[in-house]
């Protein structure tokens, strides 16, 4: 192996990439990261799932230890007709793990890097990834970056590298580096189509410890006209609370106007502080036509994003990770991470997760299925376990009759290729 050629370069330092790279150092892989920001930075993304706890003890990771909330599931509010529902993952079919974590992404992310640097990751932060040669466009049997550095050189250029490695894994997130590249990503607008979201501090004690203690860090989501609510509480007094909705044009005024007509968003914001003005973003649901090729794979966000009513982004991204590491380490063992095919298996066990939540997604916007599941009957004691299991992530088991029941209705069911290029 020649002295600049990395095993892997992993470009984008958020869970998904963090994850990836620190699970193929593990296994003694030459691994280089190269994440645009310097963290901490902020990001969105707050609520995990249970289906991440067997990557956090991959990881060595104990996010309690670290400070991070317990979190026991999520409740569903409808105060216009008083509707209250609590799903707690201990409820879900047997083997679901029992809990998740709310997290401060800034924090969270941070560490995780960290983590992956300590396994032996090179990471090198405030590099942007600019072009990327991939073998089926360059002819080259490896993959070539190169990045722009912060700051600039003595003669005022910016400052530029070039890299090489036999596997490249994208994790740029929403950025979507080779699906933008190439012009393989589908916009999805049948969800939300705008969100405005920020945190408030110094809460109440009291109200503090009615959310992390007493509802057990739960999220709460509440339906609002045109949309959706979260509330996540954070730890420390502090708490995260957006707006989604399916009408374009978003500004922070909605979320102001949302906050002041809901009884229990007044309440829990009464005499708290927000920190700062609502951040904005618009239309980010999409998929990525194109995940995997010669030397190279999408994971996380980069391969698909859904709305994130169901918190699965952060999970779904570290599970990509986990289970994409797990082949790639094994290729470069036997030298076959050429194979261009290498990847299809794993394509097409995220497209089952894509799939089952895209799908959960449309029922949440386009019928009536979960309302009425969640305000207006008692569901069948197993359809609700089922539920509760995909809620937690836990989409891959074939025993989940409420997952059947869902995937096998044409009518519910919701078809990627709605979306547009
Ligand atoms: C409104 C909203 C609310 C959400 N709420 C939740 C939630 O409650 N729970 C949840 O699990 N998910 C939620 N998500 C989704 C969550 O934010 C993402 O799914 C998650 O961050 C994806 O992780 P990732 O590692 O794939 O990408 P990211 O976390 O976005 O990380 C990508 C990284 O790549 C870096 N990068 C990008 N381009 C380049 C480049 N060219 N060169 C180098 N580095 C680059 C970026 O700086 C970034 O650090 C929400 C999303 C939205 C929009």
């Amino acid at each position: 192996m020649s002295a600049n050629l990395h095993d892997v370069i992993v470009v984008g330092g958020g869970p998904a990439g963090a994850t990836v790279a620190a699970l193929l150092a593990k296994s003694g892989a030459d691994v280089l990261l190269l994440e645009r920001e310097c963290f901490p930075r902020f990001h969105i993304g707050e609520s995990l799932l249970p289906c991440d706890l067997p990557i956090f003890e991959r990881l060595g990771l104990k996010p309690l230890e670290a400070g991070f909330l317990y979190k026991a599931g999520a409740e569903f509010m409808d105060e216009a007709i008083g509707g209250r529902a609590v799903y707690e993952f201990a409820f879900a079919l047997p083997g679901t793990p029992d809990h998740a974590y709310q997290v401060e992404r800034a924090l969270f992310d941070a560490w995780l890097l960290e983590r992956s640097r300590a396994l032996g990751a090179k990471v090198h932060q405030g590099e942007r990834v600019v072009e990327v040669e991939i073998p089926e466009e360059s002819g080259k049997d490896r993959v070539v970056v190169r990045a722009l550095r912060d700051g600039k050189g003595a003669n005022g250029k910016p400052l530029s590298n070039e890299y090489h490695a036999r596997y490249l894994i994208d994790a740029t997130g929403q950025d979507a580096l080779l699906g933008r590249l190439m012009r393989t990503t589908v916009v999805i607008d049948e969800f939300g189509l705008g969100a405005a979201f920020t945190h408030w501090v110094d809460l109440s004690p009291e109200v503090d410890e009615e959310l992390c203690v007493t509802a057990k860090g739960v999220i709460k989501v509440l339906c609002v006209d045109d949309g959706w609510c979260w509330a996540i509480p954070l730890g420390k007094r502090k708490i995260s609370i957006g707006l989604v909705s399916r009408k374009r044009g978003i500004d922070g005024s909605w979320l102001m106007r949302t906050i002041e007509a809901s009884p229990f968003l007044r309440r829990v914001t009464h005499g708290a502080k927000m920190v700062r003005a609502p951040r904005l973003l618009v239309s980010w649901s999409f998929y990525n036509r194109r995940q995997n090729g010669k030397r190279w794979l999408c994971i996380g966000d980069a391969a698909c994003f859904i709305d994130p009513v169901f918190s699965t982004g952060v999970s779904l991204g570290m599970v990509s990770a986990a289970h994409a590491a797990d082949v790639l380490v094994d290729a470069l063992k036997h030298g076959k991470e050429g194979d261009p095919d290498l990847m299809n298996g794993h394509v097409e066990y995220m497209h089952h997760a894509y799939n089952t939540y895209a799908t959960l997604v449309y029922n949440w916007y386009h019928t009536s299925l979960l309302h009425s599941m969640f305000f207006c009957n008692t569901p069948p004691e197993n359809l609700k376990r089922g539920l509760t299991s995909l809620l937690a992530g836990d989409v891959w088991r074939n025993d989940n009759e409420f997952q059947k029941i869902l995937m096998e209705s044409k009518k519910r069911r919701f078809v990627f290729e709605q979306g547009r290029a």
